[in-house]
């Protein structure tokens, strides 16, 4: 239980920051709710309207790709018109000032390299783009939807004939082992983690957090509800994300100037 008071709390974290040399973020869905992303497992989200179409479901049955691709047909464009908020600004900033290497995020929003982080691991995949599960060709998501608002709710590929799947990862696919693999060692090796907007329920992706921990890691948590791993946290934040970020880069952007 922390219970400073936030001014303190910011300048703490302002030290932490100072002190380290390769920091990385963490983030979930709640950093992007401020892009007004709603929570899709909410009540009367997304999710609770549509049954959850696992991978094997999606490559065996067209019954079961047409209500994947239903769901996808109205998540799409509210994902497509999210733009990123302070704390992904905030974020890209941090990048700039040599004070952030890379963020690891389990969102698909893409809102991280809209708002300017050149390295990030996307651990659950992304929107933007969906590919052929046959020959790997690949489009950007924009004629895909377009499909899909023409009424196609099963778009195969022009070259092979193979489905089509959105580039992000299904429940019941497998993890993007690569992307994995480098996150995990970025944890392993890095002084300051930062984690925003994750319930930490969801692994392996929440393993990262007690990894970095455990090679001796500081750890900042910003998150509106508690955690099972609120314990390993150095500083914990219940506040807005963007409102703690701006005041740590105003910080440290004060010892640059
Ligand atoms: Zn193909």
């Amino acid at each position: 239980m922390n219970e400073k008071a936030t001014a303190e709390k910011i300048d703490e974290a302002i030290r932490l920051f100072r002190n380290a040399e390769r920091i990385m973020t963490f983030t979930g869905a709640g950093i992007s709710t401020e892009s007004g992303l709603s929570d899709f497992r909410s009540p009367g989200g997304l999710w609770s309207r549509y049954r959850m179409v696992t991978y094997q479901e999606f490559l065996e049955s067209a019954k079961g790709r047409r209500e994947y691709w239903a769901m996808r047909r109205e998540l799409i464009p509210e994902l497509l018109r999210a733009r990123p908020n302070k704390a992904h600004k905030a974020l890209a900033e941090l990048e700039k000032i040599g004070k952030m290497e890379a963020v690891i995020t389990q969102n698909i929003d893409g809102l991280h390299q809209d708002a300017g982080s050149s390295r990030v691991l996307e651990l659950h995949g992304t929107n933007r783009t969906a590919s052929c599960l046959g020959c790997g060709r690949q489009w950007p998501i924009e004629p895909i939807q377009q499909q899909l608002e023409e009424g196609n709710l099963d778009p195969r590929c022009d070259s092979c004939a193979g489905l089509i799947k959105p580039d992000t990862v299904s429940f019941g696919q497998a993890m993007p082992q690569d992307v994995m693999a480098e996150a995990f060692s970025l944890a392993e090796t890095c002084d300051l983690l930062l984690m925003i907007g994750s319930s930490l329920e969801v692994h392996p992706a929440a393993s990262i957090p007690p990894a970095a921990h455990q090679y001796g890691a500081r750890l900042i948590f910003i998150n509106r509800t508690r955690t099972p791993l609120d314990h390993l946290a150095d500083i914990l934040f219940r506040e807005s994300a963007g409102e703690i970020l701006e005041a740590i880069v105003n910080g440290l952007q004060n010892d640059c100037a």
